[in-house]
């Protein structure tokens, strides 16, 4: 049975005021399953607290090319989501310059493809990326050290979907150039630099490669109107 208290509350004043409260004989379920939905987990520690004491991821997405943010996480404190989620050590988060979003640096569904490039010392996305490197073409440096010299490894460029359509459609064609790259990539970037020279804006499409070590790519070109030889 429910039943209703009157007291009265000393205030600091030191005057009375009248006060009523109320017990419920039973719990009050609505209110304990509201309270009970609002509870959270902290993805990190395991702590349970109602969602206004904990932080939340927010939007953030598993790979550059998803539309739908994944499911926001919770945390007890914005130390434990930074710990998680961007210092663990694998499949941390990075912040993409091109397009600020929150994205995974591996791709969850295929472990080994990381999605980012670093560009101007920050990390950029490799949607933004792709984006980037066909309207612009990879710069010189991706093939030519300081010294002029030719890079031993891959540098930039990027998975294409099969048969290279992306830059196909950005007006690129298949270039002439080695294609197997065995530890030593010296000759296909001294190849894609001779092109950048010659007024052609390159960009490099993988076939199947561990990076730097050996495998397949496809130097793919288009003829610009900038460069020493036209
Ligand atoms: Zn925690
Ligand atoms: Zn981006």
């Amino acid at each position: 049975m429910n039943t209703i208290h009157h007291a009265d509350q000393l205030k600091l004043d030191g005057s009375c005021i009248p006060i009523t409260t109320y017990k419920f004989s039973k719990p009050i379920t609505e209110m304990r399953k509201i309270i009970e939905d609002n509870r959270v987990e902290c993805e990190h520690c395991g702590i349970i607290r109602h969602k206004r004491r904990m932080v939340s991821s927010g939007e953030h997405y598993a790979t550059p090319w998803d539309k739908i943010p994944e499911e926001p996480r919770w945390y007890c404190s914005q130390e434990h989501m930074d710990e998680s989620m961007f210092e663990s050590g694998s499949f941390d988060y990075f912040i993409c310059e091109g397009c600020c979003r929150i994205i995974c640096e591996q791709n969850p569904k295929q472990g080994h493809h990381v999605q980012y490039r670093v560009v101007d010392s920050e990390p950029i996305c490799l949607s933004c990326y792709e984006e980037m490197i066909l309207r612009d073409g990879q710069p010189l440096s991706d093939f030519l050290d300081d010294d002029g010299k030719p890079q031993p490894k891959i540098i930039g460029g990027m998975f294409f979907s099969t048969g290279n359509p992306e830059p196909k459609e950005a007006g690129y064609e298949e270039l002439d150039a080695p294609s197997f790259i065995r530890f030593d990539a010296s000759r296909f970037n001294k190849c894609a630099a001779e092109y950048i020279e010659q007024g052609w804006q390159v960009v490099v499409g993988y076939g199947s490669i561990g990076m730097g070590l050996e495998g397949t790519v496809t130097l793919l070109g288009k003829k610009t109107h900038i460069g020493n030889v036209l």
